[in-house]
């Protein structure tokens, strides 16, 4: 991947992660008056350090000309770094409700015991049980302590440049997206992505994520935008048409789960399996799994499945 010429003081550089995909995370660079502002960071741990401090450094950029390092959102590819970036001087700012988070993002094993405690309500079988609980944290994840700034939706206070947070959750419960003014660019971290629809998870029983997500997608249409710069892969020159798109990608997959509901009633295991139908591995799994669960929430949101609550529930159609 090569960096970005996105032109109106505003650098980039693609940083290595330790997965593929996406491979990369995108860092941004964008002028103040006085330095930069950095919107993400990368995977903690020394290897990206270096690689990073490489990257400012071809660049000329010293941490003290930071001004700033934005999270868009409580993922490690995103943040990961971050405190190790706050022992080098820099301010970290993420949205005001990841104060809460915090625990979840520092402890993995707590965030899937809820998992699998909703996969067993759910029907799945033993093996993705014990592999949910067998998921600890990884060192990439960094240690997460309160930021220097929690931020409110709209303009970045004490910073030169115009620069509008957006509420965006629904890839995660804190993202934001960062409104450029001047160049009409929005920084969309996951919330938008090309090539790739950004994966929706499960953050807990009540909370419908897709919910989020969608109107998270249709706050877009308030701002005149001229591209996505994302979290990872390519800008986006199109905008309002990948905005669409993935409004499709869902509507699509929604309509499939109320086909494969049509004549039967399914655990949420039986409908990711029905959805999924080719093999997967254990990752992936349990992505499909909690994909398909924010599915059969938002269709329940739209009063047109309904969930059997049981000692293992299932779905059906009103
Ligand atoms: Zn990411």
């Amino acid at each position: 991947m090569k960096s970005f010429n996105l032109g109106h003081g505003i650098l980039h550089f693609p940083l290595k992660l330790p997965w593929a995909p996406p491979g990369f995370v995108n860092v941004y660079l964008v002028e103040d008056d006085n330095g930069y502002i950095m919107i993400d960071c990368g995977v903690n741990g020394d290897e990206y350090f270096n690689e990073l401090k490489k990257n400012l450094d071809s660049l000329g950029i010293q941490f003290s000309d930071i001004n700033l390092l934005i999270g868009t959102h409580m993922h490690s590819d995103h943040i990961g770094l971050s405190s190790v970036l706050r022992e080098k001087g820099l301010k970290f700012g993420l949205y005001k409700n990841s104060i809460e988070f915090i625990p979840k993002y520092n402890d993995w094993t707590d965030r899937f015991k809820l998992i699998s405690e909703y996969a067993k309500e759910q029907g799945a079988p033993k093996e993705f049980i014990d592999d949910l609980n067998s998921i600890t944290t990884p060192s990439t994840t960094g240690k997460l302590t309160s930021p220097d700034i929690l931020f409110d939706e709209g303009k970045i206070k004490n910073i030169n440049r115009n620069l509008e947070v957006i509420f965006t959750p629904g890839h995660d419960i804190s993202e934001i997206s960062i409104y450029d003014a001047s160049s009409k660019i929005i920084f969309s971290g996951d919330h938008i992505l090309p090539r790739i629809t950004p994966f929706i998870p499960i953050h807990d029983e009540e909370t419908s994520m897709l919910n989020h997500y969608v109107d998270s997608l249709k706050k877009m249409n308030n701002f005149e935008i001229s591209k996505f710069a994302p979290g990872h892969f390519e800008v986006i020159d199109n905008p309002q048409k990948r905005v669409n798109q993935i409004l499709l990608h869902h509507e699509k997959r929604s309509e499939k789960i109320i086909n494969i509901l049509k004549d039967d009633e399914l655990t949420g295991w039986e409908v990711t399996n029905k959805l999924f139908s080719r093999p997967l591995d254990s990752m992936n799994l349990r992505l499909a799994f909690q994909e398909t669960m924010a599915h059969l929430k938002y269709i329940e949101s739209q009063g047109k499945i309904k969930q059997n609550i049981s000692k293992v529930s299932t779905w059906s159609i009103i």
